[in-house]
């Protein structure tokens, strides 16, 4: 069985990503390890390695694998950040971002996928992610600078908090829109000022609500 899923995996490496043009390597590789039917219901294995998003617990998604490495790639990563992630889920995105960073803060709004997503991390031997329950949009205070920040729902606009605990030069991507469909953006500080950010648009999206203080209201 785990050969299947390997084979399946290595598949949607080359025909999903590698294919649309990812070409980080170590990105690659992170995503040709990762076990992403770990991170997927028992109900819809078989589709685990599917060119789509999936359902997760709660009403929410686990992204499409070319999503997870597009924004990935953005965050240029090389070993030695610091990044934030703002959206657990089910914790794939976090354990591919675990392999390609120092260290991971993920914070998670609903306290039962912050629970699962901590244990399978655990489960596979990953332990330089830290998963927090709270209001993402606010970020992580304590734990700033971030040298990437990853905003895995959609948000109406860029949260001014997240910029603020964006190092210089850091990046930040994040989805911009309405509720139904948003604009994958790049954002990279360019001084002390939270305000110079270079902006780079990396196309159409759709991913849940970003429900915050600095999001939409959960209603
Ligand atoms: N990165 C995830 C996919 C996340 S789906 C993965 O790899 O599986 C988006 C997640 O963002 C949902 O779990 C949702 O509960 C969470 N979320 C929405 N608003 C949030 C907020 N303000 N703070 C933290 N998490 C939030």
């Amino acid at each position: 069985m785990m050969d299947l899923y390997r084979k399946q995996r290595l598949k949607m490496v080359e025909t999903q990503i590698r294919a649309r043009g990812i070409a980080d390597r170590r990105l690659l590789k992170a995503m040709e390890a990762v076990p992403r039917h770990l991170f997927v219901d028992e109900a819809i294995i078989s589709q685990s390695y599917n060119d789509s998003p999936l359902p997760i617990d709660e009403h929410q998604t686990i992204s499409q694998p070319y999503i997870v490495a597009l924004m990935t790639e953005a965050l240029e990563l090389t070993g030695k950040e610091k990044v934030l992630e703002i959206g657990t889920g089910s914790g794939y995105q976090a354990a591919i971002l675990a392999m390609l960073a120092d260290h991971v803060f993920s914070i998670e709004r609903i306290p039962s996928l912050a629970t699962k997503a901590r244990r399978l991390l655990e489960g596979m031997n990953i332990f330089n992610v830290a998963v927090r329950v709270a209001d993402g949009t606010y970020g992580w205070r304590d734990e700033a600078p971030f040298d990437g920040i990853i905003v895995t729902a959609g948000a109406p606009a860029l949260p001014d908090p997240l910029t603020a605990q964006l190092a210089v030069g850091g990046r930040l991507v994040i989805p911009v829109g309405g509720r139904f469909t948003q604009t994958l953006m790049k954002y990279t500080r360019l001084s002390e000022d939270p305000n110079d950010l270079k902006k780079e648009n990396l196309g159409g999206c759709r991913f849940v609500d970003l429900i915050g203080d600095h999001g939409w209201r959960a209603d």
